[in-house]
């Protein structure tokens, strides 16, 4: 057993498909566990989560000068998500550098521009 970190998707490049772009990738909490369900099959199968990286990572969130509560630092953390079901591989990232603060409805209409 090799106790070697290995690099994040073996040093590959990664990006989420089309299939989870544009509000296309659901998800939901149970506890306060956040779950991604499979945007391929039909039964939207839970995805395991099979790696994590730290995608960028800035001391500074670049958008602290716009707003009155700082976020501490910037960070965009991404995951390789994995659909037993359908052996969908794909690709989320969660960050705090992107969209700043806006009403859902106004978002649900950002995504499909
Ligand atoms: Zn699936």
């Amino acid at each position: 057993m090799s106790t070697k970190k290995t690099q994040f998707n073996n040093g590959k490049t990664y990006h989420g498909s089309y299939l989870v772009h544009k509000g296309n990738l659901k998800g939901a909490t149970d506890t306060d566990y956040f779950y991604f369900f499979c945007p391929k099959c039909p039964e939207q199968y839970v995805m395991r989560i099979l790696e994590y990286d730290i995608h960028e990572y800035k001391e500074n969130n670049p958008y602290n000068d716009q707003v009155k509560i700082k976020a501490k630092n910037g960070f965009t953390l991404v995951f390789k998500l994995y659909c037993e079901n359908c052996k969908h591989i794909d690709f989320t990232k969660i960050s705090n550098m992107g969209l700043q603060g806006m009403s859902y409805d106004k978002f649900m209409k950002h995504k499909i521009e």
